[in-house]
Protein backbone atom coordinates (compact mmCIF):
# COMPACT_ATOMS: atom_id res chain seq x y z
CA UNK A 1 0.00 0.00 0.00
CA UNK A 2 1.23 3.41 -0.73
CA UNK A 3 1.43 5.79 1.51
CA UNK A 4 0.31 8.64 2.86
CA UNK A 5 -3.53 7.89 0.74
CA UNK A 6 -5.51 10.22 0.91
CA UNK A 7 -8.88 9.25 2.12
CA UNK A 8 -12.64 10.45 0.89
CA UNK A 9 -14.57 7.61 3.26
CA UNK A 10 -14.59 6.09 6.27
CA UNK A 11 -17.15 3.32 5.86
CA UNK A 12 -18.55 0.90 8.83
CA UNK A 13 -16.69 2.44 11.67
CA UNK A 14 -17.95 2.12 15.51
CA UNK A 15 -17.61 5.83 17.57
CA UNK A 16 -16.97 5.59 21.23
CA UNK A 17 -20.61 6.60 21.65
CA UNK A 18 -21.73 3.25 20.04
CA UNK A 19 -23.09 4.56 17.03
CA UNK A 20 -21.85 3.09 13.77
CA UNK A 21 -21.23 5.54 10.67
CA UNK A 22 -19.69 5.88 7.64
CA UNK A 23 -17.61 9.61 7.55
CA UNK A 24 -16.83 11.33 4.85
CA UNK A 25 -13.76 13.37 4.35
CA UNK A 26 -13.14 16.01 1.94
CA UNK A 27 -9.39 17.33 1.96
CA UNK A 28 -8.07 17.38 5.88
CA UNK A 29 -11.62 17.79 6.92
CA UNK A 30 -14.35 15.79 7.76
CA UNK A 31 -17.41 16.92 6.03
CA UNK A 32 -20.01 14.90 6.73
CA UNK A 33 -20.98 11.68 9.43
CA UNK A 34 -23.77 9.64 8.30
CA UNK A 35 -25.16 6.21 9.53
CA UNK A 36 -23.40 3.11 8.41
CA UNK A 37 -24.09 2.02 4.85
CA UNK A 38 -25.43 5.68 3.98
CA UNK A 39 -22.68 7.48 2.13
CA UNK A 40 -22.38 7.02 -1.43
CA UNK A 41 -19.39 4.60 -3.24
CA UNK A 42 -15.99 6.56 -3.17
CA UNK A 43 -12.86 5.64 -5.05
CA UNK A 44 -10.45 6.54 -1.78
CA UNK A 45 -12.59 5.04 0.98
CA UNK A 46 -11.67 2.43 4.11
CA UNK A 47 -13.81 -0.11 5.47
CA UNK A 48 -13.35 -0.31 8.60
CA UNK A 49 -16.32 -2.78 10.04
CA UNK A 50 -14.73 -4.40 13.17
CA UNK A 51 -12.68 -1.61 14.24
CA UNK A 52 -13.41 1.59 16.59
CA UNK A 53 -12.70 5.10 15.18
CA UNK A 54 -11.49 7.24 17.77
CA UNK A 55 -9.90 10.98 17.23
CA UNK A 56 -5.99 10.46 16.84
CA UNK A 57 -4.01 10.92 20.09
CA UNK A 58 -1.70 13.82 20.34
CA UNK A 59 1.43 13.54 22.60
CA UNK A 60 1.62 16.70 24.92
CA UNK A 61 4.97 16.36 26.45
CA UNK A 62 7.50 13.73 24.72
CA UNK A 63 11.66 14.48 25.18
CA UNK A 64 12.01 13.49 21.33
CA UNK A 65 15.74 14.34 21.62
CA UNK A 66 16.41 11.81 24.57
CA UNK A 67 14.19 8.81 23.52
CA UNK A 68 15.91 5.42 22.94
CA UNK A 69 19.29 6.00 24.45
CA UNK A 70 18.39 3.57 27.17
CA UNK A 71 20.31 0.78 25.80
CA UNK A 72 23.20 3.24 24.75
CA UNK A 73 23.64 4.48 28.15
CA UNK A 74 22.75 1.68 30.70
CA UNK A 75 22.10 3.94 33.40
CA UNK A 76 21.34 2.94 37.15
CA UNK A 77 17.74 2.87 37.65
CA UNK A 78 16.97 5.54 40.11
CA UNK A 79 15.27 8.89 40.58
CA UNK A 80 14.94 11.90 38.66
CA UNK A 81 18.40 13.71 39.30
CA UNK A 82 20.20 10.01 38.85
CA UNK A 83 18.60 9.99 35.41
CA UNK A 84 19.42 13.84 34.81
CA UNK A 85 23.29 12.70 35.56
CA UNK A 86 23.05 10.06 33.44
CA UNK A 87 22.02 11.89 30.46
CA UNK A 88 24.52 14.86 31.14
CA UNK A 89 26.93 12.39 30.90
CA UNK A 90 25.29 11.24 27.64
CA UNK A 91 25.23 14.41 26.03
CA UNK A 92 29.23 15.00 26.10
CA UNK A 93 29.56 12.72 23.29
CA UNK A 94 26.29 12.24 21.32
CA UNK A 95 25.98 13.69 17.67
CA UNK A 96 23.43 15.58 15.74
CA UNK A 97 22.68 12.43 13.38
CA UNK A 98 22.77 9.75 16.54
CA UNK A 99 19.21 12.51 18.22
CA UNK A 100 18.40 12.87 14.88
CA UNK A 101 18.00 9.20 13.88
CA UNK A 102 16.67 8.22 17.55
CA UNK A 103 13.98 11.36 17.21
CA UNK A 104 12.95 10.41 13.81
CA UNK A 105 12.13 6.15 14.34
CA UNK A 106 10.32 7.51 17.56
CA UNK A 107 8.14 9.90 16.33
CA UNK A 108 7.44 7.52 13.40
CA UNK A 109 6.28 4.91 16.31
CA UNK A 110 4.62 7.14 17.70
CA UNK A 111 2.73 7.49 14.50
CA UNK A 112 2.71 3.51 14.03
CA UNK A 113 0.30 3.86 17.06
CA UNK A 114 -2.14 6.50 16.31
CA UNK A 115 -0.47 9.82 17.50
CA UNK A 116 -0.57 12.37 14.71
CA UNK A 117 0.79 15.70 17.25
CA UNK A 118 3.55 15.51 19.47
CA UNK A 119 5.18 18.50 21.84
CA UNK A 120 8.86 17.53 22.32
CA UNK A 121 11.08 19.56 24.66
CA UNK A 122 14.51 20.10 23.43
CA UNK A 123 17.43 20.12 25.91
CA UNK A 124 19.51 23.16 25.29
CA UNK A 125 22.97 21.49 25.95
CA UNK A 126 26.09 22.64 28.52
CA UNK A 127 29.17 22.89 26.55
CA UNK A 128 30.44 24.54 23.04
CA UNK A 129 27.11 23.33 21.28
CA UNK A 130 24.18 24.39 22.67
CA UNK A 131 21.84 23.71 19.86
CA UNK A 132 22.89 20.66 19.23
CA UNK A 133 20.04 18.97 20.16
CA UNK A 134 17.25 22.03 18.50
CA UNK A 135 18.88 21.50 15.05
CA UNK A 136 18.28 17.63 14.89
CA UNK A 137 14.99 18.25 16.20
CA UNK A 138 14.43 20.98 13.70
CA UNK A 139 15.31 18.82 10.84
CA UNK A 140 13.28 16.15 11.70
CA UNK A 141 10.15 18.74 11.97
CA UNK A 142 10.89 19.28 8.62
CA UNK A 143 11.10 15.01 7.26
CA UNK A 144 8.22 14.80 9.04
CA UNK A 145 5.95 17.57 7.98
CA UNK A 146 2.61 16.11 6.49
CA UNK A 147 2.91 13.20 8.32
CA UNK A 148 2.92 14.10 11.72
CA UNK A 149 2.50 17.87 13.50
CA UNK A 150 5.73 18.46 15.73
CA UNK A 151 5.90 21.46 18.11
CA UNK A 152 9.17 22.24 19.31
CA UNK A 153 9.96 23.54 22.85
CA UNK A 154 12.72 25.17 24.50
CA UNK A 155 13.99 23.12 28.11
CA UNK A 156 16.36 25.55 29.53
CA UNK A 157 17.40 24.16 32.45
CA UNK A 158 18.34 26.65 35.32
CA UNK A 159 21.79 27.38 34.34
CA UNK A 160 20.82 27.88 30.52
CA UNK A 161 21.86 31.35 30.05
CA UNK A 162 18.45 33.80 28.19
CA UNK A 163 21.02 34.43 25.03
CA UNK A 164 21.04 30.38 23.84
CA UNK A 165 17.08 30.07 24.68
CA UNK A 166 16.78 33.08 22.64
CA UNK A 167 19.29 31.51 19.61
CA UNK A 168 17.18 28.25 19.88
CA UNK A 169 13.56 30.30 19.19
CA UNK A 170 15.52 31.83 16.20
CA UNK A 171 16.40 28.54 14.80
CA UNK A 172 12.49 27.78 15.04
CA UNK A 173 11.32 26.21 18.48
CA UNK A 174 7.92 27.15 18.99
CA UNK A 175 7.80 27.44 22.79
CA UNK A 176 9.86 28.42 25.96
CA UNK A 177 10.64 26.16 28.60
CA UNK A 178 12.37 24.84 31.80
CA UNK A 179 12.29 23.75 34.62
CA UNK A 180 12.44 26.23 37.88
CA UNK A 181 11.82 24.11 40.30
CA UNK A 182 14.97 23.00 40.11
CA UNK A 183 16.74 26.64 40.55
CA UNK A 184 17.81 27.74 43.64
CA UNK A 185 15.49 30.62 44.07
CA UNK A 186 12.15 28.72 41.66
CA UNK A 187 10.87 32.27 41.58
CA UNK A 188 13.99 34.32 39.60
CA UNK A 189 14.15 31.31 37.44
CA UNK A 190 10.38 31.61 36.54
CA UNK A 191 10.35 34.84 36.17
CA UNK A 192 13.30 35.28 33.69
CA UNK A 193 11.58 32.75 31.57
CA UNK A 194 8.22 34.03 31.45
CA UNK A 195 10.14 37.61 30.99
CA UNK A 196 11.73 35.90 27.35
CA UNK A 197 8.47 34.31 26.29
CA UNK A 198 6.32 37.58 26.76
CA UNK A 199 9.18 40.12 24.88
CA UNK A 200 9.11 36.84 22.31
CA UNK A 201 5.55 36.45 22.22
CA UNK A 202 6.25 32.77 22.36
CA UNK A 203 3.63 30.24 24.33
CA UNK A 204 5.23 28.27 27.68
CA UNK A 205 5.55 25.08 28.44
CA UNK A 206 7.39 24.62 31.48
CA UNK A 207 8.34 21.30 33.58
CA UNK A 208 6.37 22.82 36.77
CA UNK A 209 6.89 20.74 40.47
CA UNK A 210 8.19 17.59 39.14
CA UNK A 211 8.65 16.34 43.37
CA UNK A 212 6.96 15.06 45.84
CA UNK A 213 8.07 17.31 48.30
CA UNK A 214 9.83 20.28 46.64
CA UNK A 215 8.96 24.14 45.41
CA UNK A 216 5.65 24.67 44.65
CA UNK A 217 6.06 27.10 41.64
CA UNK A 218 2.44 26.35 39.96
CA UNK A 219 0.33 29.02 41.87
CA UNK A 220 3.48 32.02 40.94
CA UNK A 221 3.17 30.86 37.55
CA UNK A 222 -0.76 30.80 37.38
CA UNK A 223 -1.37 34.11 38.65
CA UNK A 224 1.72 35.72 36.86
CA UNK A 225 -0.04 34.51 33.33
CA UNK A 226 -3.76 35.32 34.40
CA UNK A 227 -3.99 38.25 31.96
CA UNK A 228 -2.26 36.69 29.20
CA UNK A 229 -2.95 35.68 25.47
CA UNK A 230 -0.18 33.62 24.69
CA UNK A 231 -0.76 29.35 25.46
CA UNK A 232 0.47 28.66 28.85
CA UNK A 233 0.92 24.82 30.28
CA UNK A 234 2.74 23.20 32.80
CA UNK A 235 3.96 19.03 32.81
CA UNK A 236 4.12 17.08 35.72
CA UNK A 237 2.56 19.33 38.70
CA UNK A 238 3.36 16.24 40.75
CA UNK A 239 3.95 18.58 43.92
CA UNK A 240 0.12 19.94 43.33
CA UNK A 241 -0.92 16.27 43.93
CA UNK A 242 0.79 15.93 47.58
CA UNK A 243 -0.97 19.50 49.03
CA UNK A 244 -3.72 19.01 51.27
CA UNK A 245 -7.12 19.32 49.76
CA UNK A 246 -7.88 23.57 50.67
CA UNK A 247 -4.75 24.10 49.68
CA UNK A 248 -4.76 22.39 46.38
CA UNK A 249 -8.16 23.67 45.38
CA UNK A 250 -7.22 26.87 46.28
CA UNK A 251 -4.63 26.67 43.84
CA UNK A 252 -6.56 24.85 41.05
CA UNK A 253 -9.50 27.85 41.17
CA UNK A 254 -6.47 30.49 39.83
CA UNK A 255 -4.87 27.62 37.50
CA UNK A 256 -8.29 27.68 35.75
CA UNK A 257 -8.92 31.18 35.92
CA UNK A 258 -5.53 31.83 34.38
CA UNK A 259 -5.93 28.83 31.48
CA UNK A 260 -3.04 27.55 32.40
CA UNK A 261 -3.38 23.63 30.58
CA UNK A 262 -1.83 20.72 33.02
CA UNK A 263 -0.31 17.91 31.41
CA UNK A 264 0.30 15.01 33.64
CA UNK A 265 2.88 11.76 32.76
CA UNK A 266 1.60 9.05 34.27
CA UNK A 267 4.66 6.31 33.28
CA UNK A 268 7.62 8.72 34.05
CA UNK A 269 6.16 9.92 37.25
CA UNK A 270 5.40 6.87 38.73
CA UNK A 271 9.11 5.47 37.38
CA UNK A 272 10.74 8.39 38.98
CA UNK A 273 9.10 9.40 42.06
CA UNK A 274 9.02 7.52 45.29
CA UNK A 275 12.09 5.72 45.23
CA UNK A 276 13.09 6.78 49.03
CA UNK A 277 10.09 5.77 50.26
CA UNK A 278 10.30 2.06 51.73
CA UNK A 279 6.43 1.69 52.26
CA UNK A 280 3.30 2.56 50.57
CA UNK A 281 5.53 4.81 47.90
CA UNK A 282 3.07 7.51 46.70
CA UNK A 283 2.16 7.24 42.83
CA UNK A 284 3.37 11.06 42.28
CA UNK A 285 0.71 12.34 40.01
CA UNK A 286 -0.61 15.38 39.81
CA UNK A 287 -4.22 16.44 41.02
CA UNK A 288 -6.00 14.73 38.25
CA UNK A 289 -9.04 14.20 39.37
CA UNK A 290 -9.79 17.87 41.00
CA UNK A 291 -8.39 19.36 38.37
CA UNK A 292 -10.64 17.79 35.35
CA UNK A 293 -13.99 18.41 38.25
CA UNK A 294 -13.16 22.04 38.74
CA UNK A 295 -12.63 22.13 34.42
CA UNK A 296 -8.85 22.86 34.04
CA UNK A 297 -7.88 22.28 30.79
CA UNK A 298 -5.76 18.49 30.81
CA UNK A 299 -3.84 16.74 29.08
CA UNK A 300 -1.36 13.49 29.69
CA UNK A 301 1.58 12.77 27.73
CA UNK A 302 4.33 9.96 28.10
CA UNK A 303 6.85 12.00 28.43
CA UNK A 304 10.22 10.16 28.34
CA UNK A 305 10.40 6.82 26.37
CA UNK A 306 13.21 4.17 26.74
CA UNK A 307 15.57 6.42 28.36
CA UNK A 308 17.33 7.93 31.88
CA UNK A 309 14.20 8.94 32.57
CA UNK A 310 12.04 5.47 32.01
CA UNK A 311 13.60 2.62 30.95
CA UNK A 312 10.37 1.46 29.36
CA UNK A 313 7.43 2.76 27.74
CA UNK A 314 5.22 1.44 24.66
CA UNK A 315 5.15 4.45 22.58
CA UNK A 316 1.19 3.99 22.32
CA UNK A 317 -1.07 6.94 23.83
CA UNK A 318 -3.45 3.96 24.74
CA UNK A 319 -0.89 3.28 27.78
CA UNK A 320 -0.54 6.79 28.94
CA UNK A 321 -4.86 6.27 29.07
CA UNK A 322 -4.90 2.78 30.77
CA UNK A 323 -1.94 4.44 33.39
CA UNK A 324 -4.61 7.27 34.10
CA UNK A 325 -7.50 4.77 34.59
CA UNK A 326 -5.35 2.07 37.23
CA UNK A 327 -3.15 5.17 38.86
CA UNK A 328 -4.91 8.13 38.41
CA UNK A 329 -8.49 6.94 38.99
CA UNK A 330 -10.26 8.38 35.74
CA UNK A 331 -12.75 7.36 33.71
CA UNK A 332 -11.71 5.31 30.58
CA UNK A 333 -13.35 8.17 28.92
CA UNK A 334 -11.61 11.34 30.77
CA UNK A 335 -8.59 9.21 30.35
CA UNK A 336 -8.80 8.84 26.24
CA UNK A 337 -10.09 12.69 26.15
CA UNK A 338 -6.57 13.46 27.97
CA UNK A 339 -4.28 11.87 25.48
CA UNK A 340 -6.76 12.76 22.20
CA UNK A 341 -8.89 15.48 22.47
CA UNK A 342 -7.64 17.20 25.85
CA UNK A 343 -4.06 16.75 24.34
CA UNK A 344 -5.18 18.76 21.14
CA UNK A 345 -6.83 21.46 23.17
CA UNK A 346 -3.65 22.33 25.11
CA UNK A 347 -1.36 22.27 22.41
CA UNK A 348 -3.66 24.99 20.78
CA UNK A 349 -4.18 22.43 17.56
CA UNK A 350 -7.43 22.40 15.73
CA UNK A 351 -10.53 20.39 17.10
CA UNK A 352 -10.46 16.94 15.69
CA UNK A 353 -12.89 13.74 15.35
CA UNK A 354 -16.01 12.56 14.18
CA UNK A 355 -18.03 15.76 13.60
CA UNK A 356 -18.56 17.54 10.37
CA UNK A 357 -16.22 20.52 10.54
CA UNK A 358 -13.60 18.92 12.37
CA UNK A 359 -9.97 17.99 11.38
CA UNK A 360 -9.84 14.18 10.01
CA UNK A 361 -7.32 13.12 12.39
CA UNK A 362 -8.32 10.10 13.53
CA UNK A 363 -6.85 6.47 14.82
CA UNK A 364 -9.06 3.18 14.01
CA UNK A 365 -7.97 0.73 16.57
CA UNK A 366 -9.63 -3.09 15.97
CA UNK A 367 -12.10 -3.20 18.75
CA UNK A 368 -15.84 -3.50 19.90
CA UNK A 369 -15.83 -0.14 22.52
CA UNK A 370 -13.13 2.30 24.16
CA UNK A 371 -13.04 0.11 27.01
CA UNK A 372 -11.67 -2.94 25.14
CA UNK A 373 -9.64 -0.63 22.98
CA UNK A 374 -7.64 0.55 25.87
CA UNK A 375 -7.58 -2.49 27.91
CA UNK A 376 -6.24 -4.50 24.56
CA UNK A 377 -4.53 -2.23 22.72
CA UNK A 378 -5.25 -4.35 20.07
CA UNK A 379 -2.11 -3.54 17.39
CA UNK A 380 -5.05 -3.31 14.33
CA UNK A 381 -4.63 -0.28 13.64
CA UNK A 382 -4.92 2.47 10.56
CA UNK A 383 -3.74 5.86 11.39
CA UNK A 384 -5.15 9.40 9.64
CA UNK A 385 -3.39 12.59 9.24
CA UNK A 386 -4.98 15.12 8.12
CA UNK A 387 -7.58 13.33 6.05
CA UNK A 388 -4.90 11.00 4.63
CA UNK A 389 -4.19 7.11 6.20
CA UNK A 390 -0.56 7.90 7.39
CA UNK A 391 -0.04 4.34 8.62
CA UNK A 392 -1.42 0.74 8.62
CA UNK A 393 -0.84 -2.44 10.71
CA UNK A 394 -2.03 -5.67 10.29
CA UNK A 395 -1.13 -8.38 13.00
CA UNK A 396 -1.14 -12.23 12.20
CA UNK A 397 -1.75 -14.42 14.85
CA UNK A 398 -2.08 -19.00 15.22
CA UNK A 399 -3.66 -19.87 18.47
CA UNK A 400 -3.75 -23.57 19.53
CA UNK A 401 -7.45 -24.57 19.94
CA UNK A 402 -8.45 -26.63 22.98
CA UNK A 403 -8.75 -29.59 22.66
CA UNK A 404 -12.49 -31.65 22.84
CA UNK A 405 -11.47 -35.32 23.27
CA UNK A 406 -9.83 -34.26 26.92
CA UNK A 407 -12.72 -32.87 28.26
CA UNK A 408 -14.10 -34.78 31.41
CA UNK A 409 -17.85 -34.79 30.18
CA UNK A 410 -16.33 -37.14 27.20
CA UNK A 411 -14.95 -39.37 29.29
CA UNK A 412 -17.67 -40.01 31.65
CA UNK A 413 -19.76 -40.94 28.60
CA UNK A 414 -17.21 -43.27 27.49
ZN1 LIG B 1 9.56 16.05 30.56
Amino acid sequence: MNLPRPLSLLRNSTLADGRTVDVEIIGDTVSAVLPAGSASRSADELDLAGFMLLTATADPHAHLDKSRSWDAILPPMGDLMSAIGAWRDYTAIMTEDDVADRARAQALEMLRQGTTAIRSHVDILAGDDPLLCSRALVRVRRELAGLIDLELVVLAGPDVPDVHIEAALDLGLDLVGGAPHLATDPSIDLQRLLAIAERRGSGVDLHTDESLDGPMTLHELALTVRDWTQNVSAGHCVRLGTLPADERARIIADVVASGVGIIANPITNLYLQGWDHDSSAPRGLTAARDLIDAGARFAAGADNVRDPFNPLGRSDALETAMLLVAAGHLTINEAYAAVSTGAREVMALPEAGAAPGLRAEFLAVRGTNLADAVANAPGDRYVIHAGRLVSSTTVRSETAAPSRAAHPVSIMKG
